[in-house]
């Protein structure tokens, strides 16, 4: 079931076409009324509208990135210069959790605040959720964008119960006492909770919750580690994902589990490049490479070539849904990459690896790189925790490191470390940890 057919069935060539139209007025607006584009463009050679040229020319046109964006931001206009439009037309003002100092801000007029819900809204309903269900929520929105997309629960229809982030006592109540049919949540969160049910006698599996949906960072679509969820759950686990600055919620994965389906098209293009020299990569069946972003209806502070940082495997091949166009699975953020010997390698690819070893080891895993940045000389050190009651197998370690070499080409060293001794987290979590010595040089 679709929440609009129409738009989700339409065959992807008309979508390009159509798609093409918004580009072209996208990219005229963003020359009359962004001083960061104009400036940007004009100075690697396009000097007007029509020196940009169509949607089948984008890849001509300059990446964005998001540290130059903040780089214009001053107290006059803390937005920075891809700002677009009128203080009287922004209806609200996002941010995201910068690390250090000032967040960035994100805007949205009336318009674009409903296409996000729209996008968010057909990327979470292509889960299965539907009108008269109840879904319960466990993100702490705030200033976050986060919060537009739990708006897309009400244009779906849902009865939506937030409990927030990390009292999981509170969440287990919402779900005995009131029944929902669905949860969202981070893939880390769903698996503390698989845990955090099996200490307590909760029967997770006998729950109400037929659909959980997770979302918030990579790993969730890995088969191993998503069986474990299902498992743990008694439900069918997908994925869903946006970024903060393009949209909450782009894309949403159906039941068939095979990628997630672009639940913002018409409001955003996707493209593919390889993350290390910024080249296109053809968006086709078993493409990998980083997203790249633009939006295509938006005012008030557009993107353009927006570097996402997700590494993102792509398949075009018809999905039993019939939806059309791309789907994506989320490999992992390039920004934690690391390059063994010339092998990229990312950790939640290890993690999926070392998942397929329970009940033996717990599934939690740490990859700790000996040296700052992203590449890193063989062997690559690996923690992976043991299960409960698990007794010591000496011969475990090797046969992991043995399995991690032939899934993803890399030398590693696993270290085998007690149950318990690796942090959980009830929202994201961290699966690589460099050496503190060298964390501040990166
Ligand atoms: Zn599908």
């Amino acid at each position: 079931m679709t929440l609009e057919p129409e738009t989700e069935l339409r065959p992807w060539a008309e979508q390009e076409a159509i798609d093409d139209g918004s580009y072209r007025d996208q990219i005229a607006y963003l020359y009359e009324r962004s001083p960061f584009y104009r400036a940007k463009l004009a100075s690697a050679g396009f000097a007007t509208a029509a020196a940009a040229g169509r949607l089948g020319d984008i890849a001509r046109l300059p990446l964005t990135e998001k540290a130059e964006l903040k780089a214009t931001a001053t107290p006059g206009n803390p937005v920075g210069a891809h700002l677009c439009a009128d203080r009287a037309e922004i209806v609200r003002i996002y941010s995201t959790s910068g690390t250090t100092g000032t967040p960035s801000y994100i805007p949205l007029t009336a318009s674009d605040l409903d296409n996000w819900v729209t996008g968010s809204a057909r990327s979470y309903a292509t889960s299965g959720v539907a009108a008269g269900e109840r879904i319960v929520s466990t993100y702490n929105a705030g200033p976050f964008v986060a919060g537009a997309a739990l708006a897309a629960f009400d244009r779906i229809g849902l009865c939506h119960i937030p409990v927030g982030t990390g009292n999981s006592e509170r969440l287990m109540l919402a779900i005995d006492l009131l029944r929902p049919e669905a949860a969202v949540l981070t893939p880390s969160y769903a698996a503390y909770l698989v845990e955090w049910a099996a200490e307590r006698g909760f029967d997770l599996r006998s729950s109400s919750v037929r659909r959980v949906l997770v979302a918030g960072e990579p790993g969730g679509g890995e088969p191993t580690f998503r069986a474990q969820l299902e498992e743990g759950w008694g439900a069918r686990v997908t994925e869903a994902m946006g970024i903060g600055d393009i949209g909450p919620s782009l894309w949403g994965e159906c039941e068939h589990q095979d990628g997630m389906h672009f639940g913002a098209r018409g409001f955003v293009h996707a493209e593919l490049i390889d993350p290390a020299t910024g080249d296109a990569i053809p968006i086709g069946e078993g493409a990998t490479g980083e997203l790249v972003l633009t939006h295509l209806r938006h005012r008030a502070a557009p993107l353009l070539r927006f570097r996402t940082r997700d590494h993102v495997l792509v398949r075009t091949d018809p999905c039993r849904c019939g939806r059309t166009g791309p789907r994506v699975r989320c490999i992992g953020r390039t920004d934690d990459m690391l390059i063994v010997r010339g092998v990229n390698v990312f950790p939640s690819a290890v993690r999926e690896v070392v998942s397929a070893f329970v009940p033996r080891v717990s599934g939690n895993v740490l990859v700790r790189p000996a040296k700052p940045g992203a590449k890193q000389d063989p062997p690559l050190p690996v923690a992976v925790e043991l299960a409960r009651h698990s007794d010591v197998d000496p011969s475990l370690a090797a046969e992991i490191g043995t399995r991690i070499r032939a899934a993803l080409v890399v030398q590693a060293r696993v270290e085998l470390v007690p149950w318990g001794s690796l942090q959980r987290s009830e929202y994201k979590s961290k699966l690589v940890e460099h050496d503190n010595t060298s964390t501040e040089s990166r």
